[in-house]
């Protein structure tokens, strides 16, 4: 007997409506102001189809109509763009002394952007999900009193995040099986949209395809600074996971067996030579004479006017540790062929310092001529996790979902 089951089944003609729905929006999202009549030329749906989805996408307030005419030959037409008002995806983000949450509407343009210091390095998992959900409800009540609906939410988390949204392991957080996803659910008192957990990394890298200096590039690294030190990898247009989730986890890469003590029990791992508590520990050996470290913006600011006077220690830590840096990232190019590798948080911070050591050692270093035509470069994004979270939760409508289904 000849089994049917392997043959290809027909397509739900609904699993086509959404696909082309998320056509129309990608275009509107990428063209706008745009007409039909240009959706249909560019996309090759045909016209009716167009005007229907249309029609669906204005009535659901995702795209609106503007005054807008276009004139040419024939006749005017109405422009599509759209609708920034009723909705608002959000990001969280888990850094080494804050948590970040920001808003954005449909179109990517940010609503808010709040930082509040907390030691997540110190506090207990409990203590961090408490605070992180009392900043998430204070955010969606502010989009909320704007009258918008909340499409998602996303929490950037340094550390290992499965499919289920929890953290087997963030060793800088020295957490260990967090069901962060299903705990932030519970304290929102189960919302309706979705909440979902990503790294950081993978956050970060959304963000630089989307609105970095980079966007739009194919292949690209962002490489996370902060306390653990990360790759969100775009291979091909799309993030790179790898079978569990888990790809990108650079920080623990061995650069120099006989180098500094890692936090995860090795050692002259890149993060214990680039991280943000290595370097502040390096360039500054006074910095735990009061004890640890909880907060580490006004350390990194005395680097930076330590390094604006020409501090001979401190000009010569950072060109080291750009070296390290180089040598790190030389390991992604190989690997990954990248066009462009950017580097955030106090990478970025400290890029004009950093970033020339870093940029010969990785010519040096890099097997292909030329870094194989990598441009290594600072993020120009601001709190890059937490705009990659909001980026992301708005993944659902992007792929042709309609709100709220
Ligand atoms: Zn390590």
């Amino acid at each position: 007997m000849i089994s049917i089951h392997s043959e290809p089944q027909p397509t739900d003609l609904g699993d086509v409506r959404v696909a082309n729905r998320a056509v129309v929006l990608r275009h509107v999202r990428l063209h706008a102001p745009c007409s039909r009549a240009d959706i249909a030329a560019h996309t090759g749906l045909n016209k009716a189809t167009v005007s229907s989805l249309v029609a669906e996408l204005i009535d659901q307030r995702l795209i609106r109509e503007t005054g807008l005419t276009e004139n040419r030959v024939g006749r005017p037409a109405t422009m599509l763009v759209l609708d920034g008002e009723p909705y608002a995806a959000l990001g969280l983000q888990i850094g080494a002394d804050e948590l970040v949450a920001v808003a954005i509407d449909l179109a990517g343009n940010r609503l808010l952007t709040w930082r509040r210091a907390f030691a997540a390095g110190t506090a207990s998992p409990t203590e961090t999900l408490r605070a992180l959900a009392a900043l998430a409800r204070r955010a969606i009540g502010r989009v909320g009193a704007q009258g918008r609906t909340v499409l998602g939410l996303t929490v950037g988390v340094p550390g290992l995040v499965d499919s289920a949204g929890t953290v087997p392991v963030a060793t800088a957080l020295g957490w260990r099986e967090v069901p962060v996803a299903a705990e932030l659910r519970a304290a929102l008192r189960e919302p309706a949209f979705t909440v979902g957990v990503d790294t950081v990394a993978n956050l970060a890298a959304i963000a630089e395809q989307r609105h970095g200096a980079h966007a739009g590039t194919a292949d690209l690294v962002h490489l996370t600074g902060g306390i653990a030190v990360g790759a969100g990898i775009i291979a091909d247009g799309r993030l790179l996971r790898g079978g569990r989730g888990f790809a990108g986890e650079i920080g623990h890469l061995c650069l120099d067996p006989t180098g500094p003590q890692c936090f995860c029990g090795g050692r002259g791992c890149l993060s214990a030579l680039v991280g943000l508590p290595a370097v502040v520990r390096r360039l500054l050996p006074d910095v735990e004479a009061d004890g640890p470290v909880t907060d580490y913006l006004p350390e990194l600011q005395r680097i930076v006017a330590l390094a604006r006077q020409d501090d001979p220690a401190v000009l010569s830590g950072l060109a080291e540790t750009g070296r390290h840096l180089g040598q790190g990232v030389a390991v992604l190019v190989d690997l990954l062929n990248p066009e462009a590798v950017v580097v955030g948080d106090h990478l970025a911070t400290l890029a004009p310092w950093l970033l020339p050591a870093a940029r010969s050692g990785l010519a040096t270093r890099a097997h292909a001529p030329g870094a194989g035509g990598c441009r290594l470069d600072a993020s120009i994004l601001d709190t890059a996790a937490a705009l990659g979270g909001a980026t992301a939760a708005l993944a659902a409508v992007e792929a042709g979902r309609l709100p709220g289904r």
